[in-house]
């Protein structure tokens, strides 16, 4: 019996976990760079290499994310949650409240459930969604 399933999914958490980037021989930095603003963007073609993870994360978050459009209703479902993330410093976000946003920055009336969402997020082997524990 699982009577309170539901609460309970709501609550879990996610964050995009950039160890798992190095683990999988994978660079978070090449998918990240795809959200920089124009500027962001020249900057660190002119300097390659001098951005980790972390700083580029930080820069994201106080500098690309504060654009209009960063989360265009147009992107991708997920492009949308890693955008999301990467606006909040990567700090750890319920499913409650990522579908809340989804729904906030999405052009369809049709809103997505934790449930449908708990599933992208688990299967998705490309942006690094990791839970919480
Ligand atoms: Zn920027």
């Amino acid at each position: 019996m699982e009577t309170d399933g539901t609460s309970e999914l709501e609550d879990l958490t996610y964050f995009v976990d950039l160890d798992w980037f190095q683990e999988s021989d994978r660079s978070f930095v090449v998918i990240a760079q795809h959200c920089l603003c124009p500027d962001c963007k020249e900057r660190l073609a002119s300097e390659p290499g001098t951005m980790t993870p972390a700083a580029l994360v930080t820069n994201i978050r106080h500098c690309c994310s504060k654009l209009p459009g960063f989360i265009s209703p147009k992107l991708p479902l997920l492009e949308k949650v890693f955008r999301l993330f990467l606006s909040e410093g990567n700090e750890s976000l319920s499913l409650t409240k990522l579908t809340a946003q989804l729904s906030f920055n999405s052009d369809s009336p049709v809103s997505l459930s934790p449930q449908t969402l708990q599933h992208l997020l688990d299967n998705n082997q490309y942006y690094g969604f990791r839970r919480r524990l």
